[in-house]
Parts: C-alpha cells; sequence; structure tokens
C-alpha cells in the first residue's frame, strides 16, 4: 500500500485519543518496538527500541543508539493525539417531542458550523465496576455506525443565515440519536451497554466523544490536495511514527512523545506541560547507568521539535495573513516564529530546521502572523519549560483548521515524512 493510503486508514480508525494511541501502538509492535510498563524496573539494550502508553491517550516511543556513548543528544519530536469534537456528558438524554437528543460540550476550539449535517459516531472510553478497586476496568468502543446527526435550521426559518448566524454550544448544536416515545431514562447507557455485551449497572462513567465518519481523501485537478477530519494534528502523530520506525543514527537517543489535551491547554498528567516526559527521560538514563545530572547536561545540548499543524494562506481571506510571510499548501514545512514565544524557538533552532530541509531537500516556509493579531497556542513553549533544551514548532500547512473537514497539501505528508526521518538519522 502506498504511504498516503496507509495514512488514510491511519486518520479513518483513529476516532478518539484512544485509538490514535491504539493504532500508533500497532504501527510499532509491527517494527519490532518493545512495550514497556512504567511501574517494571527496566534494563534497556543499546540497539533497542521501546514504547511506554500514559492513560490510554497519550504514548511515548524511543530507540537507545547502538553505539550511544558520552557525546549523545536526545533528539525529541513531539505531536497531539486530541482534536476538537464533542463530548457526550453524564445524563446526556435529553427528550422533546419524541426526538432523542445528546447532552455534549465542545471539547477544544471547534468550528461548530462544521458539524452540522453529517453523518456522527461514537468513540472512546468506558468505565467499568472492577473487582479491584484502584483498577477500573476499562473498555475502548467505536460504534464506527453513522448514529447521530445535529440537523441545520432550514433557511426558510432563518432567511439570515448566511449573514453570520451565532451557535450557541448548549442548545444549537445537539446531535438527534433517535426517536422514542418511551421513559428515556438510561436510554444512552442501554445503548452501551449492549453494545460492550455488559450489563449496564456496571458502567459507572465514560469518556466519549463524538465524531464525523467523513473519509479521508484527495481532492484537487492535480491531486493536490488531502481532505479528512483530524488532519491537526494526526498527520504529525503519523509521520513522527514513521521518523522513529525507520533508520536512526546510532549515536544518540531518539524519542517520539504523542501527548493529548492539547487542545485544551496541555495542563493535564498526560498532556506536554506534564512532567511525565522527564520522569521517563529519568528512568531510561537511569537503567542505561546515568545519572540525572548526566541526563541534565545531554538534555542542554539536545533539540526538540514540536510538530502540529500551521495557518495556511487561504485565497479567500487573504487580509487575515502576513504580507511577506505566510504557508502556502504543496510549499513545504512551516517554521513558526512569534516574538511573544507562542511558538518555540531561536534563530539557531531555526538554523538547525533549515539546514536538515535543505541537506535532504525538503522544501521549508517561515511563517509569522500579522503583528495585529495573536498566535494560536502549542506544545512548544509548554515543552521547552518542562524540558529546557533548543526547540522549535514547526508543521504542514493546514486550511480550515478545527473544522470537522481540515485541507492539507498531498505534498506536504511526503515532506514531513521526509523530515522525521531525516531528523532521526541525520548525521551531527
Ligand atoms: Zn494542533
Amino acid at each position: 500500500m502506498i504511504q498516503t493510503e496507509k495514512f488514510y486508514v491511519f486518520l479513518d480508525n483513529s476516532t478518539s485519543p484512544f485509538y490514535v494511541v491504539k493504532n500508533s501502538s500497532e504501527i510499532l509492535d509491527r517494527a519490532g518496538f518493545r512495550h514497556l510498563s512504567f511501574e517494571e524496573p527496566w534494563s534497556l539494550q543499546k540497539g533497542g527500541s521501546y514504547y511506554i502508553k500514559l492513560y490510554d491517550t497519550a504514548l511515548f516511543a524511543f530507540t537507545v543508539g547502538k553505539s550511544v556513548s558520552e557525546d549523545m543528544i536526545l533528539r525529541i519530536a513531539a505531536a497531539h493525539t486530541d482534536f476538537p469534537s464533542f463530548r457526550i456528558k453524564p445524563n446526556p438524554e435529553m427528550k422533546e417531542k419524541g426526538y432523542i437528543r445528546l447532552n455534549t460540550e465542545s471539547y477544544g476550539g471547534m468550528v461548530l458550523s462544521s458539524w452540522f449535517d453529517r453523518p456522527l459516531s461514537i468513540s472512546g472510553k468506558v468505565s467499568l465496576r472492577s473487582e479491584q478497586l484502584f483498577k477500573p476496568k476499562e473498555v475502548l468502543i467505536d460504534i464506527k455506525k453513522p448514529l447521530m446527526v445535529i440537523p441545520n435550521l432550514a433557511i426558510h426559518l432563518n432567511r439570515e443565515v448566511n449573514k453570520g448566524v451565532e451557535i450557541n454550544k448548549q442548545k444549537d448544536v445537539l446531535p438527534i440519536l433517535g426517536m422514542a416515545d418511551e421513559d428515556i431514562h438510561n436510554y444512552f447507557k442501554n445503548h452501551l451497554a449492549k453494545h460492550l455485551d455488559v450489563s449496564a449497572e456496571d458502567i459507572l462513567d465514560y469518556d466519549l466523544f463524538i465524531y464525523n465518519l467523513d473519509k479521508a481523501c484527495t481532492v484537487g485537478v492535480r491531486d493536490e490536495f488531502i481532505c479528512a477530519p483530524r488532519l491537526d494534528d494526526l498527520s504529525s502523530v503519523y509521520a513522527l511514527l514513521q521518523g522513529i520506525i525507520s533508520q536512526v543514527n546510532d549515536k544518540d537517543i531518539h524519542m517520539i512523545c504523542l501527548f493529548d489535551n492539547e487542545e485544551i491547554g496541555n495542563r493535564t498528567k498526560q498532556g506536554s506541560a506534564s512532567l511525565f516526559t522527564t520522569m521517563l527521560l529519568e528512568k531510561i538514563f537511569q537503567s542505561l547507568g546515568k545519572n540525572r545530572m548526566e541526563l541534565f547536561e545531554v538534555l542542554h545540548r539536545s533539540f526538540i521539535l514540536s510538530v502540529d499543524v500551521a495557518q495556511a494562506y487561504h485565497p479567500n481571506y487573504g487580509a487575515k495573513f502576513d504580507p511577506t510571510n505566510t504557508a502556502e499548501l504543496n510549499k513545504g514545512i512551516a517554521i513558526k516564529i512569534d516574538t511573544a514565544q507562542r511558538y518555540a524557538y531561536d534563530s539557531g533552532a531555526v538554523a538547525i530546521l533549515q539546514q536538515l530541509c535543505e541537506d535532504n531537500n525538503i522544501p521549508y516556509q517561515k511563517f509569522v502572523n500579522r503583528s495585529d493579531a495573536t498566535a494560536g497556542g502549542t506544545m512548544g513553549p509548554v515543552i521547552s519549560t518542562q524540558l529546557p533544551a533548543r526547540a522549535l514548532d514547526i508543521g504542514v500547512p493546514l486550511l480550515a483548521m478545527h473544522s470537522a473537514m481540515e485541507t492539507m497539501g498531498a505534498k506536504d505528508l511526503d515532506s514531513i515524512i521526509r523530515l522525521m526521518e531525516a531528523f532521526f538519522s541525520a548525521e551531527r
């Protein structure tokens, strides 16, 4: 299967952060990475490849170079597994004239209007009663079947609809799940129980997201574009995985961090603000017979790439972009620059990336926001406060960021994959 098709399969099946991590771990399993548990002592081998999952929505994979030595560096790349969507509240059933709707809240900054009139399904985790109090039984669920829809209001009932309509998150975007005349208490929980083949009383709680069933596809007269849900940031997640499973430089330690919760500010136990990355690096160093100060010395000369999508120039809204530093589709990796450090960068870090791109014939472009606009948040500055190594925010340009369907350049997929392969393999 060619790379684009494999990417589409990954996207179509990664319907919540839980499935992003599940599908990522399967790619790593196939590449011979060993799954580790943080709670056990490790005896890592030079030349070994390993991964660890964190609460099922974050994942870290690392390789120890065959001839790793005193002068090693850490090559770390990060991306995020989460994306904006609706999350189902507890006690979600709402009945109105026979329609059953689900009460939801929005996770992350959604383009709400893009969610109307699309078949929707549910993906996530259900927590069940367990034999052991502190180890809840948790099962993943992806219903896959079209289950719901959020219908628009007909233009006849709102003639002003094309002049801009305010969309209220609590009342205008509740999905319709079905019709019923009976009492609907526990209607949703009963449906989940049936789907999972468990008793409804055993379902204690859940982490369930709504997703649109649109499939990834190639668009454009010359197949210039990829349109798909969740390109932010699964395009980066996929590229990081391809990078770490390919040839790596024998002298260094390489790691990818797939963090959760970027869309809600990173400050969770499995987000990029977590202490976990430092704990993990300490454990890796300790099991290689090195101490904490040796880690800090290595970190000081290391390099971190925070890989998240960038705003692509939109021809219908040109005035929204900087006059001289825009990122265009199919013109390569965007290096994100922001004087307020909302993107992690310094000119040395930019130079490292430019040289890496030029040595490997990978196109790149510099992206800066308009001086009268502020940058959206991403992981780089947050990671930098936890791991103060040289760091840089980069990513592929994207149109319609945070819409239910996003658009990227088809050539940029190849560029970001080749960049990640080069990042982990390049000679120092
Ligand atoms: Zn993102």
